[in-house]
């Protein structure tokens, strides 16, 4: 083990201390270096990260096809205002449109923002089409990000009685419940907005014949669908979308996380039907900022050229083999997930110690719940990047949990 620079890394820790706002407990180390499937930390230690920055670093850490846009746009132009167009922001929004089944594109920084702004949009339309309808339904054990109005719209039971008053117009139903769905609408429904596969509540998917029904009941009320793809879009299920696998068209789409690499960059997409704002409506700084741009052009370029859906979903039945390989010795269990987004469920409730243990051997992996992990890697893992994660987690798994026999 490295020792070198740990009188730094002490010394950091203690102006971390000082300085930073306390929000989350974090392990006592200072990230410092990324590339590929490995962040370092200052003290030499690496860490095969199968969280992915948080399903975020879609090429690894420090691609090249990142640094490289960067350099050229910031020698170019960093920042024109949003009040005009640039030329990065039109080539980006033609792309992401050629791409999937939207028209017209609006760009923000995150992914609360975007999902902001699907809402905003929501309770336009409501205001245009449907009477004043302003209501949004969302689905219990779903996340749509850390603003008032997305905490309000998630539908967390944690979070129920945080930051009181809640931001009014959000319902909340019970996830693959399509009676429940229908039976929360009502004149005052705007909107239903849901995740695919819900991410941060622990990889769950929504069934093929409820989004098949929930599309058809919004056709026929007029309801806008919202699909927040935030996690699961650009290729982390095996598909560039999510809505693919279940041959629905959403009328609005979010995008964040991978959007941007690492780079903060979200967006959301709607059908010409819902080209809806006035000026005045909707906007923000950093809406199309050019470094943004280029970074998320390079990023979904090398995604859709490298064809890294399909090796999410090759890279993903590969863990998943290892997962159920593992689990007859160590009591693994709901093994499930789509392409790089998948999670299982241990014997114990004890996520908390094994990601620690795994993070003492140089394996990151996340746990959404005391008894689930969920991994995330970038999409560009390798079979043999699994084979040393299967390999740390067996020995993490073997530490904590005894062998049944
Ligand atoms: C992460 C996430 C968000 C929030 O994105 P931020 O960039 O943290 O604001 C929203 N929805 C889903 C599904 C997410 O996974």
């Amino acid at each position: 083990m490295h020792v070198q620079g740990s009188a730094e890394t002490a010394q950091l820790l203690q102006d971390a201390d000082r300085s930073i706002l306390f929000t989350a407990a974090r392990p006592e180390l200072v990230m410092e270096r990324g590339e590929g499937m490995y962040l370092w930390d200052t003290e030499g230690h690496s860490y095969l990260d199968f969280t992915g920055g948080w399903a975020v670093t879609c090429l690894g850490h420090s691609p090249a096809v990142i640094r490289d846009a960067l350099s050229r746009q910031s020698a170019t132009l960093v920042n024109a205002s949003p009040s005009f167009y640039n030329k990065p922001m039109i080539e980006f929004a033609r792309l992401l449109t050629g791409l999937s089944v939207f028209d017209k594109v609006f760009f923000a920084s995150s992914g609360a923002e975007a999902n902001e702004g699907a809402v905003k949009l929501a309770r336009k339309y409501g205001r245009l089409h449907l009477g004043g309808a302003y209501d949004v339904i969302t689905t219990a054990n779903g996340f749509h990000g850390r603003t008032l109005a997305m905490m309000s719209a998630t539908g967390k039971r944690q979070w129920e009685q945080l930051f009181l008053p809640k931001v009014p117009g959000f319902r909340h139903v019970p996830f693959n419940d399509i009676d429940a769905a229908v039976a929360a609408m009502n004149p005052n429904t705007c909107a239903f907005m849901l995740e695919l596969v819900q991410g941060e509540g622990g990889v769950h998917a929504a069934d093929p014949e409820y989004v098949r029904r929930l599309r058809h009941v919004c056709d026929d009320s007029g309801i806008m669908l919202i699909i927040d793809e935030i996690q699961t879009g650009l290729g982390r299920t095996g598909k560039l979308f999510a809505y693919e696998h279940y041959g629905i068209e959403p009328d609005v789409m979010t995008l964040g996380k991978g959007i941007g690499g690492g780079f903060p960059l979200s967006a959301m997409l709607v059908k010409e039907r819902f080209n809806l704002f006035e000026p005045g409506d909707q906007g923000g700084t950093y809406s199309g900022q050019p470094l943004a741009m280029a970074v998320g052009t390079a990023v979904v370029r090398e995604i859709v050229g490298k064809n890294l859906a399909a090796h999410a979903a090759k890279q993903g039945a590969y863990i998943c083999a290892g997962l159920r390989e593992l689990s007859s010795k160590h009591g693994l269990e709901h093994i499930r997930g789509m392409g790089l987004l998948l999670a299982f469920e241990l014997p114990e409730a004890r996520s908390g110690e094994l990601v620690n243990e795994c993070r003492k051997l140089g394996l990151l992996i996340n746990a959404p719940n005391p008894q689930m992990i969920r991994l995330m890697p970038p999409l560009i893992v390798t079979k043999q990047e699994i084979d040393a994660m299967l390999e740390k987690l067996a020995a993490a798994l073997g530490r904590l949990f005894v062998q049944p026999r």
